[in-house]
């Protein structure tokens, strides 16, 4: 949105060998630290996210409590050797708006009503990155919350869509954020169709976003399966160890 004179696509493909509509690889693993109630670890491409959750516990101070419903307490974190330059190690204007529209993408699923004067914590770290972090932190933070046992009416799913060298396109890496005309990050409740973030970094005219839209949308829904696909082999596994557990022990106790 920013830089000019850097050419971005060439014969109908991405600087990185993509189609416009095509996603970087994704990599899924739910339950990944042992300390959290929920946690899930997340590859974009390049990008590398944590996600840990801890929750429903007491609020503190008491003030801050509310009678009725959860809070919900979202930290994006970005580590100083996530980027190519190093990053002041803390929060800063970019992470606190990261942080808030992450949040309030995330709540309308969580069933906070079930848990009143209490936090529900999510910290998002990012490990490594090439744009579209806060998509990833959104994705990883959303399983990590079902990993944890949160109550959810559904998974909420993210994915960035912008304009690069006048094509609309899916999923911009760094120089694609950097050298392009637009980038618009999205998240949504894939199966209610509903928004629940819609940022914009550049200009796009209102026929390209909509053609932006359905892209992120069809790309949401391949993320959707992804993050259901990895929590159910994650609970498979459980309840394949589980079992073995009870058979081995069942064999102790005829000895
Ligand atoms: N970035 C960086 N240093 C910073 C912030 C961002 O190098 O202090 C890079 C990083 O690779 C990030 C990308 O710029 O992923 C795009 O950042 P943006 O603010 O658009 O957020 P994101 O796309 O990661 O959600």
């Amino acid at each position: 949105m920013k830089k000019k004179g850097v050419q971005l696509i060439k014969d109908g493909r991405r600087i990185d060998g993509r189609a416009f509509d095509e996603l970087r690889p994704i990599r899924i693993e739910v339950g990944v630290l042992k300390r959290a109630d929920g946690s899930c670890y997340f590859e974009l491409g390049e990008n590398k996210v944590i996600a840990a959750v801890y929750g429903p516990r007491e609020l503190h101070p008491r003030h801050i409590q509310d009678a009725k419903r959860a809070i919900i307490q979202y930290r994006y974190n970005m580590a100083p050797f996530s980027v190519d330059e190093r990053k002041r190690p803390g929060p800063d204007r970019r992470s606190i708006e990261i942080s808030k529209v992450s949040r309030e993408a995330l709540e309308p699923v969580i069933m906070t009503e079930f848990y009143p004067r209490t936090t529900i914590d999510v910290f998002v770290e990012v490990l490594q990155s090439d744009a579209g972090t806060r998509t990833a932190g959104i994705n990883a933070a959303s399983v990590a919350l079902a990993d944890a046992g949160i109550p959810m009416r559904d998974l909420v799913t993210s994915v960035a869509v912008g304009k690069v060298d006048g094509e609309i396109v899916l999923d911009l890496n760094a120089y694609e954020d950097n050298y392009g005309e637009a980038d618009m990050p999205i998240a949504m409740i894939v199966r209610k169709n509903k928004i629940t973030m819609m940022q914009m970094d550049g200009k796009m005219t209102k026929d390209e976003i909509k053609k932006a839209l359905k892209l992120a949308k069809k790309a949401c829904e391949k993320i959707y399966q992804l993050q259901r696909e990895a929590l159910i082999a994650k609970y498979s596994e459980e309840i394949e160890r589980e079992e073995q557990s009870d058979e081995q022990s069942a064999q102790w106790l005829k000895v």
